[in-house]
């Protein structure tokens, strides 16, 4: 028997949750499979040969030249029905979740969706996140086939070579499959994204307007970083929602996660609550935010946050 990867990637652009997956994979003590889905991810392989795998079964088709719901959650489930792996392993991610979901549907199985710690036996022992990251559940999952995804910035990828074949498949996909598929792509703002940047300096309520971002941006752009928000700072019209922190936004898991003016709401925390480190610079020494910050400043951001963006500059030059 094998487990089988389901690889995440964007027109051939892998995403770095497959990796956290192989590694789950690996834990599960089988040979690991990957599953790439079209031609665009057909360079993969020696970066997935990297991670532990040792087959890559290549699924080719017309419908699969860019991402769909649909047509990759069939090509799963027709992959699952080829080769009966024991289970099949996917990204946490919306997109992860996704194909999922519909993989389990056509297969007719049971799905559990972002696994934090799985223990293989019978029945398979599983923690999972759930509710936007605010409930850790423990489920078993009995099933001739286990369907599950890897909650993001669980595992660390790593590498472990391995030496690796290749097969191409060809699926039966019906042109009813292409009901969602990514039609146009909207180019957003090069260089380090909000989900992947090492540091981030998040502002919230306490900022105060659009234009408060400045000292923020300032501060980001000393250190490398991108500017993050809470949903108070969308809903006002101060930011994008590109740039929102949390449940409804973007999960972020930098080296430091410096947040101004932002109470710490449950719904911000599941968002930032992977970062390695927290500051919090915030007036009120009460706010969840600082109680749970590793370090906090209390005080006003308007003072604080360009006196620490001095500091650093005075310590470059000097
Ligand atoms: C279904 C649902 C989904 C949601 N999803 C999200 C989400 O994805 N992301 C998200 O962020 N929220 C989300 N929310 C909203 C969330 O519940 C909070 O309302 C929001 O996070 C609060 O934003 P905030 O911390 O900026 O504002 P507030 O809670 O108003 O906090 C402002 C903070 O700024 C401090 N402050 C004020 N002035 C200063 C100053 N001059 N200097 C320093 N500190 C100052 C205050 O002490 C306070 O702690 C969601 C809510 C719901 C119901």
């Amino acid at each position: 028997m094998s487990v089988l990867v389901v690889v995440e990637h964007d027109r051939g652009t892998i995403a770095p949750a497959t990796l956290e997956a192989c590694v789950a994979a690996r834990a599960l003590g089988e040979p690991v499979h990957a599953l790439t889905i079209g031609v665009a991810a057909d360079g993969l392989v020696d970066v997935l040969a990297e991670h532990g795998v040792s087959l890559v079964v290549r699924a080719h088709h017309d419908l699969l030249a860019d991402y769909g719901p649909e047509a990759w959650g069939e090509t799963v489930a027709h992959e699952v029905r080829r080769s009966s792996p024991s289970a099949v392993v996917a990204t946490g991610t919306d997109r992860g979740n996704e194909v999922m979901a519909q993989a389990a549907a056509r297969l007719d199985l049971p799905f559990v969706a972002n696994c934090t710690e799985i223990t293989p036996g019978e029945p398979w022992s599983i923690q999972r996140v759930r509710w936007g990251g605010s409930l850790l559940e423990r489920c078993t999952l009995t099933a001739p086939v286990k369907l599950v995804t890897v909650a993001h910035h669980t595992h660390e990828a790593s590498p472990a070579p391995a030496s690796v074949t290749t097969e191409t498949i060809s699926p039966e996909l019906d042109a009813s499959l292409a009901r969602t598929v990514v039609a146009e792509r909207v180019e957003r703002a090069a260089g380090v994204t909000l989900a992947t940047a090492p540091l981030v300096v998040g502002g919230g309520r306490g900022v105060g307007s659009a234009d408060g971002f400045g000292p923020l941006e300032e501060l980001a752009a000393e250190l490398g970083g991108v500017v993050g928000c809470s949903r108070a700072v969308t809903n006002n019209g101060w930011r994008n929602h590109t740039d929102q922190v949390g449940q409804t936004g973007t999960r972020i898991a930098p080296d430091l996660y410096i947040a101004c003016g932002i109470s710490g709401a449950i719904q911000h925390w599941v968002g930032a609550m992977a970062s390695k480190k927290i500051l919090a610079i915030n007036t009120d020494a009460e706010a969840n935010m600082v109680t749970k910050a590793d370090y906090a400043v209390i005080g006003d951001l308007h003072q604080v946050v360009p006196a620490i963006t001095a500091e650093i500059r005075r310590r470059r030059t000097g």
